[in-house]
């Protein structure tokens, strides 16, 4: 397994896999790895030839009064998950490096972001779509893992993908839980006390709305009164957002029909959660 920490070297490893027809899978994280993201690299490693790890923790998708300081890491860690996983290379480079200088070009995602995480993280998908062109033109895989446990990135990716024409196939990747169903994430470090034991609530109330559409409730306001019920009575976690709508496309629905996301934030003292599922209603 290889470290590269610099762009050149790491486009110059790249276009020597290409020229050989070597596929690439690409796994983009901002490490501190846990089983989600072993399960993309498990995925892509199956599928490819090559796999490719990236470690950035992205300065420009955190808001001015977001975690980036505290965003937790662990270098030496995530390189012998990495090895373990049999990732081939793994891209590590500096914020010096992606951004030497003030940018001449910005980008702005202005669909499926006036909702949910893009709603209450303002410019947070610019950064993640801004990360995502340079990383795509550096890496030049052909397939690229994301996992739906980050649903909406996944909505941001799917049309970036296709307005940008990158010959990528994205391949989104189911979420990985803990056993009690709370959804792995590297901030679930810093739930402190009972609000760990209160934090599968968010999966539960997930379920909760699960079975109440299986049993024929097609009202989302009914649904999302009834989420908010439960963590209000279950939780110290404040309500950030629970919101239903049709995915990818991440539009209202009156009645709950076709694809559609039940999707959540809620924050506790020091961890601000996300959850969702996806569900097909008849
Ligand atoms: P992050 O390091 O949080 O930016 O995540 C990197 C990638 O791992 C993203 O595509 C995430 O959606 C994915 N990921 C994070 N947590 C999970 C999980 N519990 N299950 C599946 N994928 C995940």
């Amino acid at each position: 397994m290889k470290i590269i920490r610099t762009i050149a070297e790491m486009q110059e490893q790249m276009l020597r896999l290409k020229s050989e027809g070597i596929s690439i899978g690409y796994v983009p994280t901002m490490g501190f790895l846990h089983e989600g993201h072993m399960s993309l690299m498990e995925r892509a490693r199956q599928e490819n030839e090559a796999v490719v790890l990236s470690i950035f923790v992205n300065p420009l998708q955190f808001g001015p009064n977001e975690d980036l300081d505290a965003y937790p890491r662990d270098f030496d860690r995530d390189h012998s998950v990495a090895e373990s996983q049999g990732v081939d290379y793994i891209f590590y480079p500096s914020a010096e490096e992606m951004y030497p200088k003030d940018a001449s070009v910005q980008v702005s995602v202005v669909d499926r972001t006036k909702v949910l995480c893009g709603k209450s993280r303002p410019g947070h998908f610019d950064g993640v779509a801004t990360v995502l062109i340079k990383l795509f033109n550096i890496v030049q895989p052909t397939r690229a893992y994301f996992g739906l446990k980050d649903a909406q990135q996944v909505a941001v990716v799917d049309g970036l993908i296709k307005d940008f024409n990158f010959p990528i196939e994205l391949i989104p990747v189911d979420t990985v839980r803990e056993e009690d169903g709370l959804a792995k994430s590297s901030r679930n470090v810093y739930l402190i006390g009972e609000e760990r034991e209160q934090a599968v609530e968010l999966s539960k109330s997930l379920q909760l709305a699960r079975t109440a559409i299986q049993g024929g409730e097609r009202n989302p306001l009914k649904i999302v009164d009834m989420m908010m019920r439960h963590i209000n009575k279950n939780t110290s976690g404040k309500v950030d957002y629970i919101e239903i709508y049709s995915y990818p496309e991440l539009q209202s629905l009156e009645t709950l029909t076709g694809k559609i996301i039940i999707a959540m934030a809620v924050k506790f003292s020091k961890a601000r959660l996300i959850d969702n599922i996806i569900l097909n209603v008849e």
